[in-house]
């Protein structure tokens, strides 16, 4: 299923895999083996809920009770759903075993601890170098930093279940590696799974940048966890260097909640009938790489009608029909010729190349969202470009040189702009290449403007984007609102009628002095007449409506 949502949103992997694998079991057994000799793993005996009638150690929430703090019955092992308390199965009263609710006892038994406090002082000097390197988020290096604060303690890495990576150890038969040890050396095993040169990738690191991107969650496993397992092993390893963490995407100003079924998932994004480019979009310009973001409808709506459609396709649809017009039929003028007295071509050069290093600074610095407006940017160039320049059939005529050079420059400017929406929008960048009738450009430190050249011929014109009918947004919270969603709209819906309900109560009252002041003033004239002079205007009922209304507030106020 993930498989294919990735499909849809055109999101490439050399390889997407799970841990599962021999290769899995093999790499995270021989870190284990070196942890081990090294001296970093230790054995502790602990006391654990086992259940005698299907003869297994409980997992934590395979244990339910009576919560001891609030007596709630159906409290889980490990936390109650009640009181909120984190509890240890052994304090449940009248503990029952999840399966078959037979009572467990408490038995002794064994498991493998990882000692990360005596890696303490080596994950840290790591990690203080790697963030400095690497430039860590900065919520990365919060989280990081007060684990380390609090000082690491040793932590199991053994459970008792039957699924899951072989312990290699004797007497260990019934256990296996607990996924937070073992989910990281995936991204190893992984990679051993696509090429048996994997060492080449994660022992190399002289010549291998490792960038990570999570939700700050995952944060304590990727910066502390596995490379406190890499340094243990005392092997040469490639560690984390760049870490791009986001904080959360709410929905509409709640959370997301797959169980209540509120909010738009992976899958439901097609449903939407949207191009998975516009969900790109929006999806990355609002990725929350420095605070909480909102994922709202009407926003993903504005995102398309105002920013996609008229930027980007407003540019790249009016240079491409021009020059397909009757002026060139088509074909690249030669833009060549144009002497430039002005400099508007190099001052536009200028411009772009300018915005065009800060693109390429936010890209390498991993500022997604940033790169992403950098590039918007670009875009608004090309079409204040064509706007200052009043590319028109004017121009062909009157200053033909200088209405090639125009749109030969503006061509060049699609073909680099296509290129630096690519890592955001894959397919619009392959419709405007189809339209120029080219390939990709490879973006340059110093844009010239001359990859496309005079003769050569260019596609149809086409739409990029469509726009999105605002009656949409409705539809779509309702689809995918859950009911709590749609209790806070009717609250806010009723909210804002209230202070509309105000607003127009103060209005007519204004309205009714007014109007007071004006029946002093005339006497003679009748209300009768009035509402008759007035009938053939539309609003003139609401009127009156709201002068009588308002008179009766007015009366009430100053009696
Ligand atoms: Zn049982
Ligand atoms: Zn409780």
């Amino acid at each position: 299923m993930h498989a294919e949502v990735y499909e849809w949103f055109n999101i490439g992997f050399d390889i997407f895999g799970r841990t599962p694998t021999t290769q899995q079991t093999d790499i995270a057994q021989d870190i284990f083996t070196k942890l081990y000799k090294n001296g970093f793993l230790e054995e502790q005996e602990t006391t654990q809920p086992y259940c005698e009638t299907h003869n297994s150690f409980l997992a934590d929430r395979f244990v339910e009770g009576e919560c001891p703090l609030c007596a709630y019955e159906d409290a889980r092992g490990d936390q109650c759903d009640k009181c909120g308390h984190l509890l240890d199965p052994l304090e449940l009263k009248k503990p029952r075993c999840k399966l078959d609710g037979a009572t467990p006892v408490a038995k002794k038994t064994k498991h493998i601890y990882l000692l990360l406090d005596k890696l303490q002082a080596q994950v840290e000097e790591w990690s203080a170098k790697s963030s400095k390197e690497g430039a860590w988020s900065s919520n990365g290096i919060h989280i990081t930093n007060s684990w380390l604060q609090e000082g690491l303690k040793p932590r199991g890495i053994t459970r008792d279940l039957k699924w899951g990576t072989k312990v290699p150890l004797d007497g260990y038969d019934e256990k296996v590696l607990y996924v937070w040890f073992d989910a990281c050396i995936g991204y190893v095993s992984i990679t051993a799974n696509y090429t048996d040169q994997w060492q080449k990738w994660w022992h190399n690191p002289e010549n291998v940048s490792l960038y990570q991107f999570m939700g700050k969650d995952n944060v304590p496993f990727h910066t502390v966890v596995f490379p406190s397992s890499q340094l243990g092993t005392g092997d040469k390893w490639t560690m984390l260097n760049h870490l791009s963490t986001t904080e959360y995407l709410n929905y509409e100003q709640g959370k997301f909640s797959k169980s209540r079924g509120i909010g738009v998932f992976g899958t439901n994004a097609k449903e939407t009938g949207i191009p998975s480019d516009v969900w790109r979009y929006y999806l990355l310009s609002r990725r929350p790489e420095t605070g909480d973001t909102e994922f709202e409808w009407t926003g993903f709506i504005n995102s398309n009608n105002n920013e996609l459609l008229k930027n980007l396709g407003n540019f790249v649809n009016r240079i491409v029909k021009y020059v397909n017009s009757a002026v060139y039929e088509g074909v690249v003028p030669d833009y060549t010729k144009y002497d430039d007295s002005e400099g508007i071509i190099a001052a536009h050069k200028k411009e772009v190349n300018e915005a065009l290093k800060e693109y390429l600074a936010t890209m390498d610095a991993v500022k997604i969202r940033q790169g992403l407006q950098a590039a918007m940017h670009i875009s608004y160039l090309g079409n204040k470009f064509l706007q200052d320049n009043k590319l028109d059939n004017a121009l062909a005529k009157e200053q033909p040189e200088r209405c090639a050079a125009v749109a030969g420059l503006a061509l060049n400017h699609v073909h680099l702009l296509a290129s630096i929406i690519a890592p955001y929008m894959p397919s619009t960048t392959s419709a405007i290449l189809e339209q120029l009738n080219t390939t990709l450009l490879i973006i340059p430190d110093d844009w010239q403007g001359d990859s496309i050249t005079p003769n050569h011929k260019l596609g149809e014109a086409a739409h990029l984007f469509q726009q999105i009918k605002p009656e949409k947004e409705k539809e779509w919270r309702e689809m995918f609102g859950g009911d709590e969603a749609k209790k806070a709209k009717a609250e806010k819906e009723a909210k804002a009628a209230a202070k509309k309900a105000d607003k127009e109560k103060k209005k007519a009252k204004k309205e009714a002095e007014r109007a007071k002041a004006k029946l002093a003033k005339d006497a003679g004239k009748s209300v009768e007449s009035a509402e008759k002079d007035g009938a053939e205007s539309p609003s003139a009922g609401d009127a009156i409506e709201e002068v009588t209304e308002g008179i009766k507030q007015a009366a009430l106020q100053t009696s």
